[in-house]
Parts: structure tokens; C-alpha cells; sequence
């Protein structure tokens, strides 16, 4: 599934290689798929994607936001998959969820596992969208500091318990984490994914503010991470310290044997002796 640093990616590449392409026409998947959100049906899609021209992309979170020019917006949000842009048509995949035509000769096509959202909204009243409308700061933008951090800690230990990976995965508390990048960022932050929330002091919750901050700017950096495609077909340049081909293996700092564990539905990997799980750094006021 794509995460912030993916959706970032592509958004990035869309702004280079997209913007003012002319779309001949719009398709909505041609291979039922129950798990992929539309809001149009085929025809509406058609009749209004035709004649659009494509904006500014940009990622927030985890949705990718690409105006249709005049008036739309195309929203792709929670997808795993590739979103691909294809130098001709006829190099487009024969089943898909979604393709666009333009006028220059160029494609772009969106495949997505799992599930995922493909739909296109009246410009602005996407941001009414469940999910969308209210979503927390994201790690890449400016609201997203040491402090307001410290706040959405606070917040949560008053109202419920959760862990580290709980505060990571779950809920879009940090919107455009996922499981995959969590791993690495649990791992620099030196804390266990089962590590309560309100066991951590003010250095632990500054440290992992800066390893969520430093995870993410490293995967974009990267291109996204090596098991995603980009725009152009191509994997990411990240590889991840912490996933299964972890397991077993001697951690990088410190030779400890990497451990897998199944914990709030997805495989965690982590050192034992580095990410420390119980409450040995105490809560300061
Ligand atoms: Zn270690």
C-alpha cells in the first residue's frame, strides 16, 4: 500500500510530467473490483474528465489530489497498486480501475490491490470527504512540530491506552503512516511497537516526533520505497531496515537477533535489545 512518502512521489512527478496534458477520455475501471470507491458512474466519469486539463497534483496524508482543469478534482486515496503513466496507449494494462487518455498520445492507468478510492469530486468538495475533512497535520507540513506532537500524546493518553504502533497505524492520528514505514521509524526512535504511550517521557516523545520527521524525508528522498512503483514503473529507492527479511538477522546497532511479532494486524519486526519496550524511561511532567 502507498504511504505519505509514495504519495508524495507521485504527486511530485505528476506536477513534472502531467500538468496541462488535455484528456481525450476518462475511464472508470473495465474489471469489477469490490473494494475500489467510486462516486460516478462510467458515464458521468466519461463526460466530465472529457476536455479537462490536469493542474497541480499534491499528496496530503495518505490521498493524492489531482485537479481536473476546469473544476474537478481527482482524488486517490488508500490505494496500494501502481498509477502509471504509459508513453503510448498501447502500452496500458488491459485491466484496470481507472485511465485516462490524452490528446498527446500519453495514458495514465491506476491498479489497485487490496482496495482504495478513485473519485472525482467538484473542486473543494473533496475536502468535505470523510477521512479528508479534519485530518490531522501531516509529518511534512509545518503544523507538524515537536510540540503539537506532544499535545496529540497528551491528548490520546487522556482519552484512551494505546501504543507506539497504535499511535503510528491506527486511526490516521499521523496521517500517512502505515505498517511498512512505522517498522523504521520505531526502530530509530529506539522504541518498541507495544511501548505505552503514557510510559513515554518528553525525550522519548521528541525522539520519535524526529524519527517520524527523518523516516519520511528520507523515503521521498528516496523515491518511495523499493517494493512501490513510481509514475514511470520504476521501484523506490528505499529499502527498509525493519521488514521481513529483517527477521532473524543481526540488528544493525547492535547484533541482537531482529524478532517478528503479529501485533494490531500486521507483522512487526524489531530488536529486542534497541527498541526498549517497558516503561524504563519514566514519564516527566
Ligand atoms: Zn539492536
Amino acid at each position: 500500500m502507498f504511504e505519505l512518502p509514495e504519495y508524495l512521489t507521485l504527486a511530485g512527478q505528476m506536477r513534472q510530467s502531467l500538468m496541462g496534458k488535455r484528456i481525450l477520455d476518462g475511464r472508470l475501471g473495465n474489471s469489477p473490483h469490490k473494494f475500489v470507491w467510486y462516486n460516478r458512474s462510467h458515464d458521468e466519469f466519461a463526460s466530465l474528465t472529457r476536455g479537462k486539463e490536469v493542474g497541480e497534483a499534491r499528496a496530503r496524508g495518505r490521498w493524492l489530489f489531482v485537479p481536473l482543469e476546469p473544476g474537478y478534482v481527482l482524488v486517490f486515496g488508500e490505494c496500494g497498486g501502481r498509477i502509471q503513466l504509459h508513453p503510448e496507449e498501447s502500452t496500458t494494462p488491459a485491466k484496470y480501475h481507472l485511465l485516462l487518455r490524452f490528446e498527446d498520445g500519453t495514458a495514465v492507468s491506476a491498479v489497485t490491490r487490496m482496495w482504495g478510492a478513485m473519485e472525482l469530486y467538484e473542486k473543494g468538495r473533496e475536502l468535505e470527504r470523510p477521512y479528508i475533512s479534519g485530518m490531522r497535520p501531516t509529518p511534512t507540513g509545518g503544523e507538524f512540530t515537536p510540540a503539537y506532537f506532544r499535545k496529540l500524546i497528551d491528548v490520546s493518553i487522556r482519552t484512551e491506552k494505546r501504543s507506539v504502533k497504535g499511535l503510528l497505524t491506527q486511526d490516521q492520528l499521523v496521517p500517512g503512516l502505515g505498517n511498512a514505514i512505522a517498522q523504521d521509524i520505531m526502530f530509530r526512535a529506539r522504541l518498541n511497537p507495544k511501548r505505552p504511550l503514557a510510559s513515554l517521557g518528553v525525550e522519548a516523545i521528541d525522539r520519535l516526533h524526529k524519527a517520524i520527521v527523518e523516516t519520511v524525508a528520507e523515503v521521498v528522498r528516496e523515491g518511495g520505497r523499493n517494493d512501490e512503483y513510481d509514475l514511470f514503473g520504476r521501484p523506490g529507492g528505499y529499502v527498509r531496515v525493519m521488514d521481513r527479511n529483517a527477521a532473524g538477522r543481526p540488528c544493525p546497532a547492535c547484533g541482537t537477533t531482529i524478532v517478528k511479532m503479529q501485533y494490531l494486524g500486521g507483522a512487526c519486526y524489531y530488536c529486542p535489545s534497541c527498541q526498549v519496550g517497558k516503561a524504563a524511561e519514566t514519564r516527566k511532567a
